[in-house]
């Protein structure tokens, strides 16, 4: 093992449990280890480097920013942000952007803009929907929205005004006269990739309306492309009021963004909020090649076409040795939960996969997950699937 681990692990906090790999290089949808390891990147930086490693666009545009400038602040304009901006309005239901560097931040400025919009009309209008199984990310608001208790324990007291729903519940019961804002993401990720049915997504759209509460949808995971759509919400054809993104945009640089509609975005005020890296030059230099890349003719089509593989690769490894009680995704957001009983968690097919050039990702004790870059070929999904059929092959055979 390389030293580096131990050394990381003397001084860094023990909040992750990383792999005892510290990787050194990338390209395409490879990653190399500093023991000159070579892996197969179904994971992506969980769900980030949409274009995958090293893209010489996106490397070429960060050199020349950076270059020129790193940093200027919101008190100056600076064009890369502005051209992202427009970006992101021509791609989306959305008419004014507000950047930050997260996509728990992206959320917290979504909640903050929901609350700010409702109390200008009704101060007591101020709850927050979210739904089980949501991840929201982990800053104060962000976490009280992220309806599983396992990441509240301990953080309390928790901000107020929050509460939470069932998806499939009926939205009338759960949307009211308090409601400032329900916030969904169109796939739930951490919480175990789930794709909320386009029909409740529409459903909730209804009620919000008639009861003057605002949509937002969380896109951290799911927007640019990774569902085979450009923006996730798009399957349902709804039209949001906020939507959160970081993650894929970024394209690997920290970066997230609200996308608003601008009646509800003239809530946001001078001096209402802000961030000191929003709208970083470097960062956006980066997200304007993967907007390029992700609305490029074929770019989605090939999105859709992989993530079918995936999923009907999953599935026949499930029809061969029984080991999967369900596989589902959407695009290059695919989930697999192993059968009860089976003597082995998913993240023994982690270890094991890793073990054999592939890294994989969980959602969850028992799920599966793989979301890799969007750029990945139909022999990279073969070598996933051969992969995680070894692996799983060897831990049944083992247990
Ligand atoms: N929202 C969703 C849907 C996510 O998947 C995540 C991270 O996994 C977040 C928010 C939080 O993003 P970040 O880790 O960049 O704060």
């Amino acid at each position: 093992m390389d030293p580096l681990v131990a050394r990381g692990q003397a001084v860094m906090t023990p909040n992750y449990r990383p792999a005892p790999i510290v990787l050194d290089h990338g390209q395409g949808v490879w990653v190399w280890d500093t023991e000159g390891r070579r892996y197969l990147d179904m994971v992506s930086g969980i769900a980030v480097s949409a274009l995958g490693h090293n893209h010489p666009d996106l490397v070429a545009s960060v050199s020349r920013q950076a270059g020129r400038l790193l940093h200027t602040s919101n008190l100056y304009w600076n064009q890369a942000s502005i051209e992202l901006a427009e970006a992101l309005v021509e791609t989306s239901f959305g008419d004014k952007v507000f950047f930050c560097s997260s996509g728990a931040e992206a959320n917290e400025a979504c909640i903050k803009l929901a609350r700010r919009f409702q109390w200008q009309r009704d101060p007591r209008r101020n709850q927050i929907l979210s739904f089980r199984n949501s991840f929201h990310g982990r800053t104060m608001g962000a976490l009280t929205a992220t309806a599983q208790p396992k990441y509240h324990e301990g953080f309390g007291p928790l901000p107020e005004g929050f509460v939470y729903g069932e998806v499939g519940q009926d939205p009338s019961e759960l949307i009211g006269s308090a409601t400032a804002a329900v916030i969904v993401e169109p796939v739930q990720g951490e919480g175990g990739v789930r794709p909320v049915p386009v029909s409740y997504l529409q459903a909730l759209r209804a009620r919000c309306d008639e009861v003057g509460a605002l949509v937002i949808v969380d896109e951290v995971q799911a927007g640019v492309g990774r569902t085979g759509d450009m923006y996730a919400y798009m399957a349902s054809e709804i039209r949001p009021d906020l939507m959160a993104l970081a993650k894929g945009v970024g394209g690997g640089l920290p970066l997230g963004a609200l996308v608003a509609r601008s009646e509800v975005a003239e809530a946001l005020q001078p001096g209402t909020h802000g961030t000191t890296y929003g709208g970083s030059p470097i960062a956006c230099a980066g997200a304007l090649v993967v907007m390029e890349a992700v609305r490029s003719p074929g770019f989605l089509e090939n999105v859709k076409a992989r993530g079918e593989e995936l999923l009907a690769g999953l599935r026949a490894i499930d029809a061969r040795r029984h080991c999967f009680s369900e596989v589902r995704g959407r695009g290059l957001m695919v989930g697999a939960d192993l059968r009860p009983r089976l003597g082995f968690d998913a993240k023994a097919i982690v270890d094991g996969a890793r073990g054999q050039g592939v890294l994989v990702h969980v959602a969850g004790p028992r799920t599966l997950r793989m979301v890799p870059p969007l750029v990945i070929e139909s022999d990279h999904v073969e070598q996933a699937l051969g992969a995680v059929d070894a692996c799983i092959g060897a831990l049944l055979q083992a247990g």
